[in-house]
């Protein structure tokens, strides 16, 4: 059993005590967007109530002071995946728009015939921007099947490999399934052929604590909303020499050395992947948000998480007819379940009335739907500061709204 003060924790929660159709909420759709703790929220206050100011071209008190804390986020990020350097660190709104703009970035560097390797387990948002690049340019998506039980068919990806492969991007863990995948592997595979890699960490990073240079990926993404930060911010890691070659995504100020109408020269990295004012507030409260997370420590977090994760699976399952999807032996605290042939999103309504969120549907994830033959799932997705007792209400809920629908 792990020695885990969740009372305490709960208490940074604000939102943990509120109720929904007067019931304490149980929010259980973590892997949508997580929670805000009150050291985050404060961060987010204090920035606007001291020192709201427009970043590195003030010489101004409270430009600076806003300057300062920005690139101290940056720092604290790249300390946090282990970047070698903080420039390697680009802010962005998220992590579609981080793959967005590493796709763009290679749309000059790929040319017909070029393969492109994704897996079967990707969020839309790891699709979605591949098969864009492939129509400008010509090069190839292959898909990495996925087995039964979530994991990916290795063995198929391997097969794949080839001096064609330019680039290769999964998921470190499928915000679907939950499934972590070998991804250490996955890298040291594409690069014995010189490809890149993208690693969507999205659904990870409230998990793992993903360490860039010992997994040696040429990119990881992530989201702060995920990771209790606010919503609209996000990060691209890029080893230099990647982030070198490609070019800027936008135009804008901030990513400019000089402008004539003849010619305009860039700015190095990493501004010259961030035009335009950025989402200065965000970026510091994705900061604080690391802060908090590592105050708890992920250590702590991922062994809490996967005790909750096999107490609910046990007690799902002593439901009949209730079968979970990917069951895989690697996986993270997402359990992705249907019960006979009721709809996910009448579960999902049922058990709303009863204070419980859940997330029903596809998940941006319909290739896995349709690998199962489903329309879509309940998804239930804990966090650290869900608790035992949640499970409980919500095993509960799901049995009465299972009563009401059969
Ligand atoms: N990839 C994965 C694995 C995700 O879980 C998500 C968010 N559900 C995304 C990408 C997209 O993230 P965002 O919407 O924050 O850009």
């Amino acid at each position: 059993k792990v020695n885990f003060d969740v009372e305490s924790i709960r208490k940074d929660f604000p939102i943990l005590s509120r109720t929904v159709n007067g019931k304490p909420l149980v929010y259980f759709d973590n892997a949508a967007t997580s929670q805000t703790p009150q050291q985050v929220i404060d961060a987010i206050t204090d920035y606007y109530t001291r020192y709201n100011a427009n970043i590195h071209r003030g010489v101004h008190t409270l430009s600076q002071e806003a300057t300062d804390a920005y690139e101290q986020a940056r720092i604290k990020i790249q300390k946090h995946f282990n970047a070698a350097k903080a420039h390697e660190i680009i802010f962005t709104a998220g992590t579609t728009h981080a793959i967005n703009l590493v796709a763009n970035g290679f749309a000059s560097l790929l040319k017909k015939g070029d393969e492109i390797i994704v897996s079967a387990l990707e969020h839309h948002s790891n699709i979605v921007p591949w098969q864009m690049l492939c129509e400008r340019t010509g090069a190839v998506l292959k898909v990495i099947p996925m087995n039964e039980d979530g994991s990916l068919k290795m063995a198929d990806y391997e097969a794949f490999l080839s001096k064609k492969t330019k680039l290769v991007f999964v998921n470190h863990v499928s915000n679907a399934l939950g499934t972590v995948n070998p991804i250490k592997e996955i890298i040291e595979k594409a690069h014995s052929v010189d490809a890149a890699v993208l690693i969507d960490g999205a659904q990870a990073a409230p998990h793992i604590k993903a360490d860039v240079q010992e997994l040696d990926a040429d990119f990881y993404v992530v989201s702060a909303h995920k990771m209790c930060g606010p919503t609209g911010v996000g990060m691209l890691y890029g080893k230099e020499k990647w982030l070198k070659e490609l070019p800027p995504y936008q135009g804008g100020g901030e990513m400019i050395a000089t402008v004539t109408f003849e010619k305009t020269t860039y700015a190095d990295l990493p501004h010259k992947f961030e035009a335009g004012t950025p989402n200065i507030c965000g970026g510091i409260a994705f900061g604080a948000a690391l802060d908090y997370m590592n105050s708890i420590g992920f250590d702590n977090i991922a062994a809490y998480e996967q005790e909750l994760l096999e107490y609910a699976t046990e007690k799902l399952l002593e439901i009949e007819d209730l079968k979970i999807y990917g069951l895989s032996k690697e996986k993270t605290a997402v359990i992705s379940f249907n019960i006979g042939e009721i709809h996910p999103y009448d579960i999902g309504t049922i058990i709303d009335k009863l204070g419980i969120a859940v997330r029903t549907g596809h998940h941006c994830a319909q290739p896995v739907m349709d690998f199962y033959k489903i329309p879509g799932t309940v998804r239930a997705s804990f966090a650290f500061y869900n608790t035992k007792e949640e499970i409980d209400i919500f095993v509960e809920a799901v049995k009465r709204a299972k009563n009401m629908l059969s």
